[in-house]
């Protein structure tokens, strides 16, 4: 058989920690050489890039996506392949979607679904985060049979959505005192579920039934609140805490200051939060409104997007994702006489690698090296996939993006590759083109064509108790062991 054989020639290596001038050569979907003039005409078929004038980074990793997930009465219509397909597209190269069982559900039965759905479909590697929304002793089995068997090690806790998936303190505390211990992450979605059901009645009593009304129901406190909360609960069992979209400024100071206490913990803003806002809910056209709802809101606050990325910048916040999760426009339109019934969820998957560019690299907030820590290392790091992925280097996964730093295009829903008929970025100029996405070791998307196969992708397990979230958690253990010794 032949093998697949590439070779990018004279472009700057862009890695978290340093920037290099070398080729690349790869192999059959793995890194297999790096340095300067590489000497490789003897290879028959070899197909070379030039990459003279652009950055070569470790493919995007998207750390939060719902494709074709059934919710609110409906499923999101960017699937496993239109979904990843789009990802490509925009240079990300691996995503992480959630398995999300109903409460009483099995958490394995939720897992075999959506890998079966995802199998099939996905043109780029991908992983799976599993939801805890109840708790048992069969949960708890469940997820130590996930995290030793499946290759899972993130496990993600509702404080929000009161009745669907909504866990109380007691569960939270139950399922990260077990995350613990089978060396997982703990995620929350970091909302007060009580407070919104509450705000919600309000509103809707007040004749409010608009998009406004979805924001002015769980403003930023709410947020801010949750996940306070869940840092303290995560770290009294001493359990690394991951809070996925980050969308409030007080929300985010609070996961800083925890940060700067010696607390392990990670936060997620997501391309949505760092390139819009929330005033489109107050926008004339409901469509247009509606479109923006998702779970926490975007803040009204025109100054949160910018004050997300200098965190992000700073290591206050780690990486990004998306929530990719999205609805048309008729979908949307099941809630246009109570916001309560909006389908949450907005587009991203293809646009945050471009939106990062823009307003972090192309502003001057963040260099090339800390863009490709938020948008792929870290990610890598604390889900423990490095450096096979979020890294150029040999033995690596050829995950590799041609990154244009110069060029720019404008973000539509009329040149998008997404199912959805809809764009929050609409008319967005971004600096930060993709020219080339090779996943692994395939090229996928090239000088604005996509050659992608639907089950390309693969799914990759992660082992738990990945050092880079672990390493401190377990010695402050031993720490404690010794002093409960010392006491008696
Ligand atoms: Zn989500």
């Amino acid at each position: 058989m032949a093998k697949n054989q590439i070779l990018i020639r004279g472009g700057k290596i862009v890695n978290n920690d340093s920037s290099q001038f070398a080729d690349v050569y790869i192999e059959d979907g793995i890194i297999k050489d790096i340095g300067n003039n590489l000497q490789l005409n003897h290879i028959v078929d070899l197909k070379v890039i030039d990459a003279t004038g652009k950055l070569v980074i470790p493919g995007g990793i998207d750390t939060h996506t719902h494709m074709q997930f059934p919710f609110m009465g409906t499923f999101s219509v960017d699937d496993f392949y239109t979904g990843t397909k789009a990802a490509v597209a925009g240079g990300t190269t691996m995503i992480i979607d959630f398995a999300v069982p109903k409460k009483g559900d099995s958490l394995i039965e939720a897992f075999d679904t959506w890998k079966g759905w995802a199998d099939p479909k996905v043109c780029c590697d991908y992983a799976l985060h599993v939801a805890v929304t109840w708790w048992s002793d069969k949960v708890r089995e469940e997820m130590e049979i996930l995290a030793r068997e499946r290759g899972v090690n993130s496990f993600k806790m509702f404080m929000a959505y009161k009745g669907l998936y909504m866990v109380h303190d007691n569960e939270m505390y139950q399922a990260f005192t077990c995350c613990k211990k089978i060396g997982a992450i703990a995620q929350v979605h970091a909302e007060n579920g009580d407070l919104i059901a509450e705000g919600s009645k309000k509103m809707l009593e007040l004749g409010i039934t608009g998009p406004e009304g979805h924001e002015l129901c769980r403003p930023e406190e709410v947020e801010a609140e949750a996940t306070q909360r869940a840092i303290t609960i995560a770290n009294s069992v001493n359990c690394p805490l991951f809070v996925v979209h980050v969308m409030s400024k007080s929300s985010a100071k609070i996961i800083a200051d925890s940060r700067r206490e010696g607390k392990v913990v990670f936060g997620e803003p997501i391309a949505a939060g760092l390139g819009t806002d929330g005033t489109n809910y107050w926008h004339t056209d409901w469509c247009h409104a509606a479109a923006h709802v998702m779970g926490p809101p975007l803040r009204p606050d025109p100054t949160t997007p910018k004050y997300l990325m200098q965190l992000l910048a700073n290591d206050d916040l780690s990486v990004t994702g998306t929530d990719n999760c999205t609805f048309n426009t008729n979908q949307k339109a099941l809630g246009k006489d109570d916001f309560t019934k909006i389908p949450n969820g907005v587009n991203g998957v293809e646009d945050r690698m471009s939106v990062v560019w823009e307003k972090g690299v192309h502003s001057g907030i963040m260099d090339e090296n800390r863009f490709v820590a938020v948008t792929s290392s870290n990610a890598a790091r604390i889900f423990n996939i490095y450096p096979r992925k979020g890294k150029i280097a040999i033995g690596s996964d050829a995950d590799i993006v041609i990154w244009d730093p110069e060029a720019t295009r404008t973000i539509s829903v009329k040149t998008h590759h997404q199912a959805v008929n809809f764009n929050i970025f609409e008319g967005m100029v971004c600096h930060g083109v993709p020219l080339v996405t090779i996943a692994g070791g395939r090229v996928v998307y090239e000088n604005g064509v996509l050659h992608v196969v639907p089950g390309h992708g693969k799914y990759i397990p992660r082992k738990p108790f990945p050092e880079y979230v672990y390493s401190r958690i377990l010695k402050r253990d031993d720490s404690w062991i010794t002093i409960l010794k010392q006491a008696y």
